[in-house]
């Protein structure tokens, strides 16, 4: 259970003396993070200015959160106390780019579109993917470790980020990693990082590899109303070893039965994706062309006030995602889940009338995290619903380690309290 928490601003104080010469801006209520106000908005140019930004806040104790293009900053708790943003946007330079090297650097706040746009000239792109890749920024996909893109066959930031550059909450700057695919030596830092949801450090810099352009892509969408036949297609894809890029299935309530949908994409030369296709529409054999065939599904649902992500395993992801749907089903009218990445988490998705209908979802959410022994993160959840639960659900191992981690590079709690798992 997590405290209650009203969503008061605290009374507005002046910026502290070591703020003096940065770009500071009078919040509206679209800066507010998950309900609680911030006193200020910060917009720093250079890795100078983060550093003036976190010695200041340390030295006042003044919690901060960073933010890259704000389309995921939702996620997680709400944070304990808030006083400032750090906005990154404004950091938004390619610093480095060779191509022969497969290879670019990236100030933090750089647009993922503003990335591809670059790299487009040399027939190339970083296989890192946002539904709103002209406001989603390398550092912010970095820090939440997501990838809307072809995750199936490049994985997600930690498999493409060789290095990034990061400024503590010492105010330390650190630069973790390296610019080759291969480093051989020590630790792998950037991991840690990667996925820290900005409660570690403010990530100033990117380093990613880059991939050839491909020629072509093409989805293919089809539908099955019998769960067996996609289980068996599903298996025949994996042993088939495909180019496919995405491998993502939905499903959603059709009268009693479940409605399922199965959502490839492969991409490579106009040769090596034609064979994919005619392949795999074979291998798909049971299922019919959907109508209206998406390519992809729609994991951008704005309609729903309700998503929780649940991690699992390819093996066992339909039956259980055929489970937790029928289970959410006797709870709210129109549940909807869809399982990416070939089976390796599934997010449900729902819009709850009322708080009993969010209470009795969440609590069925949980206590099928626990059965499935995975992470459990509700992404989403109405207002009310926000301020009693903690999102991180789930076993989180090694917390005690992650307590310490914590302790060393943010000792004065100024990124985001509160907001990480285990109250980091
Ligand atoms: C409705 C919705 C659905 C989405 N669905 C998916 C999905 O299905 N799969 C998927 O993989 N992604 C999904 N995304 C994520 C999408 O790709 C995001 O746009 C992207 O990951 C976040 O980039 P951003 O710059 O907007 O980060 P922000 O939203 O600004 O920040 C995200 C997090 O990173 C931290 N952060 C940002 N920048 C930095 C920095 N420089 N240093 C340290 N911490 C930082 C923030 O504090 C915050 O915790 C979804 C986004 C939205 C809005």
């Amino acid at each position: 259970m997590m405290e209650e928490r009203t969503g008061a601003s605290p009374p507005p104080s002046s910026p502290p003396g070591g703020m003096k010469g940065l770009d500071l801006r009078t919040p509206t209520a679209d800066d507010s993070v998950n309900g609680v106000m911030p006193q200020r908005v910060v917009w720093v140019r250079n890795a100078k200015e983060v550093v003036q930004v976190v010695c200041a806040a340390a030295a006042q104790r003044e919690p901060l959160v960073v933010r890259g293009g704000g389309t995921l900053l939702s996620i997680g708790n709400a944070p304990r106390a808030l006083t400032s943003i750090l906005a990154m946007q404004n950091m938004n330079r390619i610093l480095d780019y060779s191509p022969e090297d497969m290879v670019v650097t990236a100030q933090a706040g750089t647009s993922l579109a503003a990335l591809d746009h670059e790299l487009a000239q040399a027939r190339q792109r970083v296989a890192i993917e946002s539904s709103q890749p002209q406001t989603a920024t390398i550092g912010g996909v970095a820090a939440a470790n997501s990838n809307t893109g072809a995750a199936y066959a490049f994985g997600y930031p930690r498999d493409q980020i060789l290095g990034m550059t990061v400024v503590d909450g010492n105010g330390r700057i650190l630069e973790v990693g390296g610019r080759v695919v291969k480093n051989v030596a020590g630790y792998d830092m950037p991991r840690l990082f990667i996925g820290s949801f900005g409660t570690l450090a403010v990530i100033t810099e990117v380093t990613v590899r880059t991939q050839p352009r491909p020629e072509a892509r093409e989805n293919i969408s089809l539908e099955f109303i019998d769960q067996q036949s996609l289980k068996d297609a599903q298996q025949r894809l994996f042993r088939a070893n495909l180019p496919l890029c995405n491998f993502d299935i939905d499903a959603e309530p059709d009268g009693h039965r479940l409605r399922w949908r199965l959502h490839l994409s492969t991409e490579g030369s106009v040769k090596d994706v034609e064979h994919a296709r005619m392949s795999a529409a074979a291998l798909s054999r049971g299922g019919s062309p959907a109508p209206a065939s998406p390519g992809k599904p729609q994991r951008l649902d704005h309609s729903a006030n309700f998503v929780a992500r649940f991690s699992t395993r390819p093996g066992v992801a339909i039956e259980e995602t055929s489970d937790l749907l029928t289970t959410a089903g006797a709870i709210v009218e129109t549940p909807r889940a869809v399982i990416e990445c070939g089976g390796a988490l599934v997010r449900l998705y729902a819009e709850c009338k009322s708080s009993a209908e969010a209470s009795a979802l969440t609590a069925a959410c949980q206590e099928k995290c626990s059965a499935l022994a995975g992470a459990l993160l509700f992404e989403r959840l109405p207002a009310e619903q926000r301020n009693h639960v903690d999102v991180w659900s789930g076993p989180i191992g090694g917390l005690v380690l992650m307590r310490r981690l914590k302790e060393k590079f943010d000792p004065c709690r100024v990124f985001a309290p509160g907001r990480f798992v285990g109250g980091i």
